[in-house]
């Protein structure tokens, strides 16, 4: 029978089947309760397919809005191998704190900055720079901004480059155009953002689990 209870135990089989965990990222999904956010981190299994994604097209340069613990920004990191480089956009300086820590345990300090400022500005800002283009963007931070997000994504990618955008199904919220939810709302303007890009192939899948109904969408930069 399908029910959030049957979605947490599936979950559990599939990460203790196929996900290797290591200590360091256990630790560091842990830490996740101590933020200002909870645990909102992405699953283990979850995890390790961003992991997958960024190997497939060999990320070497990685961005991600909304870092926590820095739970995913693990994985991403150690998928970028040990000349890469992950650039993460925190607004809570605690929470970066408790991510350096996590970061320095998971042996990818020194391939991490956390960017502790309203991710909007640090993104104009890496603009701004003219940074080196990155290969993934992970975009996981507050909501109602997202197609903000995926503008600046946009300006900091190149041709070939993958975008995720995570919690693109909240609860099924996601179909109701009418929403007064300021994060359905980002949501749905970053999904049709993605759909008038003719730069953009773009899908999303929903998902269940331990982290309830949800799903993320993955866009692939054709041009
Ligand atoms: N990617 C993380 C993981 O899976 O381990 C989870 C990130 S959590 C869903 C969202 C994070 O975005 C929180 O740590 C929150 O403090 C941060 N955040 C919220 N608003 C932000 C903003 N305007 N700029 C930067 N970060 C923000």
């Amino acid at each position: 029978m399908s029910t959030p209870d049957t979605w947490n135990a599936v979950d559990r089989y599939l990460a203790d089947t196929l996900v290797d965990e290591d200590a360091p990222l256990a630790l560091a999904r842990d830490s996740s309760g101590d933020t200002t956010g909870g645990h909102i981190e992405v699953t283990p299994n979850q995890g390790a397919l961003l992991a997958m994604l960024a190997r497939m097209i060999g990320a070497r340069r990685i961005l991600e809005f909304g870092t926590l613990a820095g739970y995913s920004t693990i994985w991403l990191a150690r998928a970028t191998g040990d000349d890469g480089h992950v650039d993460t956009l925190e607004l809570e300086e605690g929470n970066a704190a408790i991510a350096r820590t996590n970061f320095k345990r998971a042996g990818v300090f020194d391939r991490v900055d956390v960017h502790v400022a309203p991710a909007a500005d640090t993104a104009a800002e890496l603009v701004e720079r003219g940074v080196e283009p990155y290969d993934f963007v992970f975009i996981d931070a507050d909501k109602p901004n997202n197609a903000l997000y995926l503008a600046a994504a946009m300006e900091l990618t190149h041709a070939g480059s993958v975008i995720v955008i995570d919690n693109v199904v909240r609860n099924g919220g996601v179909v109701d155009e009418d929403s007064s939810d300021p994060n359905v709302r980002g949501t749905r303007a970053a999904l049709e953002a993605a759909a008038a890009d003719p730069r953009l192939s773009a899908t999303a899948l929903q998902t269940v689990g331990s982290k309830g109904w949800d799903g993320f969408a993955i866009l692939l930069r054709v041009a």
